[in-house]
């Protein structure tokens, strides 16, 4: 997701006279552009640049939305993750738990605090956190001298993780749950929305995740008074009760001013951008469904569609198919983590990780954002049959 530059420049002609975008936001930009220019005019008449007025109306805007009791700004769902990680005092020979098919800020941030990660295979269906590769993954840590202290569950692609599962799990190895929502904002599970689930949960406000702000930015909800207290410390250099009383070890993690606003006015229209996503995905679903692995988000769920990924032996050749018409299309992720140079030392299930390696080698994301046009969309889907129609 780091190459934001993908999503905006490198459109290219479906036709002569048209562009698709991966994700576009310039027409979202369009559709509230005065509302965005005037928020940003605000900021820099009052010039509370740092800490300004709409940050805490932003956290508590995000608390009514997410339904979780405290929601803390911060400088991006990466910073998120590790000040969670540092609120839970962990460290050197403590585990954490977290699947191999991700984005490596999962594990980055638990090397950052000294402790050791440890990767667990996913569901090919879902392509969250098994709880079964977990349940072996932390035998494995504790044979290893490691001892078990969180686990880190990935919302991959915008699809809320098993927390049903996944807690019992927890709550039996005295677990802390930390929710990665870095790309499921606005996701639920029955009537509860992402923020509820783990004791923790991290989100982005990385420009392409569903719910994005113009640089970088993130959230960190939970209903903890406490970690609450302690995370606003945290992220503002473990400042204690006066400005420059410093009590613990912290970093600069605060949300700039200006991104809170743009998120102010994104977040009017979150909720009809979601009802759009979910109709888009659905397009793919029924245009797709026999003939490549489709999402299948399951009873009771709702996904935020930060991806809609499907699953395909033909992948390369899909997206060459695509390319060659204009259309762009990604690869998340195309190694997993235990495969990469900076994690390959790591401890994984000690019975390997089969469903991680099988679909980085078959996932294909494919344009999906809430501006995306019917017209467009059966364009995608026919060229898609055609491949495999051929092969
Ligand atoms: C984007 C992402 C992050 C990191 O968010 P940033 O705001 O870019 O730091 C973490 N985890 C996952 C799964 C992500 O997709």
């Amino acid at each position: 997701m780091r190459q934001f530059g993908k999503y905006v420049a490198e459109t290219s002609a479906v036709s002569a006279h048209e562009n698709v975008a991966f994700i576009d936001l310039q027409t979202q930009r369009r559709t509230i552009r005065d509302r965005l220019e005037g928020a940003i005019n605000a900021v820099l008449d009052h010039g509370q640049f740092i800490m300004g007025p709409e940050v805490e109306m932003l956290e508590q805007r995000l608390t009514a939305f997410s339904g979780a009791r405290h929601a803390i700004a911060c400088s991006s769902g990466t910073d998120a993750l590790l000040l969670a990680l540092m609120a839970t005092g962990i460290g050197r020979g403590d585990a954490v738990f977290v699947p191999s098919f991700t984005f490596a800020s999962t594990a980055e941030v638990v090397a950052l605090v000294g402790a050791t990660p440890v990767f667990v295979d996913v569901d090919q269906v879902t392509f969250n956190m098994s709880v079964r590769s977990l349940t072996t993954s932390i035998q494995g840590a504790r044979d290893a001298g490691l001892r078990p202290r969180v686990v880190i569950a990935v919302d991959l692609f915008g699809l809320p993780a098993d927390y049903a599962r996944l807690t019992p799990v927890a709550v039996a190895e005295s677990l802390v749950i930390l929710a990665d929502a870095a790309q499921s904002f606005g996701a639920s599970i029955g009537n509860k929305r992402v923020g509820a689930f783990g004791a923790m949960t991290a989100t982005s406000f990385f420009p392409a995740k569903p719910l994005g702000c113009y640089g970088d930015g993130g959230a960190l909800f939970s209903d903890d008074d406490e970690t609450a207290t302690l995370v606003q410390s945290l992220r503002v250099h473990g400042q204690g009760s006066a400005k420059y009383d410093t009590v613990r070890v912290g970093i600069n993690g605060r949300l700039d001013t200006i991104q809170a606003a743009i998120l102010l006015v994104k977040l009017d229209i979150f909720e009809s951008e979601l009802a759009e996503r979910q109709i888009v995905s659905q397009r793919y679903t029924d245009g797709l469904r026999d003939v490549v692995q489709v999402p299948d988000v399951g009873q009771d769920r709702a996904s935020a569609w930060a991806q809609y990924t499907i699953v395909t032996n033909a992948r390369d050749m899909v997206a060459r198919a695509l390319q060659d018409q204009g259309i762009p299309t990604a690869v998340y992720y195309p190694k997993p983590l235990h495969e990469q140079l900076a994690y390959r030392d790591c401890p994984t299930d000690p019975r390997g990780l089969p469903i991680s390696e099988f679909l980085a080698g078959r996932v294909l994301s494919l344009p999906m954002h809430p501006y995306l046009e019917q017209r467009v969309q059966e364009r995608i889907i026919e060229v898609i049959r055609d491949v495999i129609a051929r092969t």
